[in-house]
């Protein structure tokens, strides 16, 4: 995941690709927690890249909404946001 596709010079003592991480905490009525973590760059001139990856949790498609749906790795209830 440190590929630089279009070449762009590093600046700095910065990262080459500016990268966005976004984590969000789930648990379920019994208790467990997960988490997702989506990081994606927020580079004007190189290609959009998304990734996501998701502990404690197993991906049970989309919610009428359109986004992910997530149910417990350990008990497969339905996992909620936490606020
Ligand atoms: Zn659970």
């Amino acid at each position: 995941m440190t590929a630089t596709p279009d070449g762009l010079p590093r600046c700095g003592t910065g990262d080459p690709i500016m990268t966005m991480r976004t984590r969000r905490y789930f648990t379920c009525i019994n208790g467990h927690s997960g988490v997702e973590t989506t990081s994606e760059n927020d580079q004007p001139y190189s290609q959009h890249w998304e990734s996501v990856r998701i502990e404690g949790l197993i991906d049970a498609g989309k919610d009428p909404r359109g986004y992910a749906h997530y149910v417990c790795v350990e008990c497969q209830a339905p996992m909620l946001e936490k606020a």
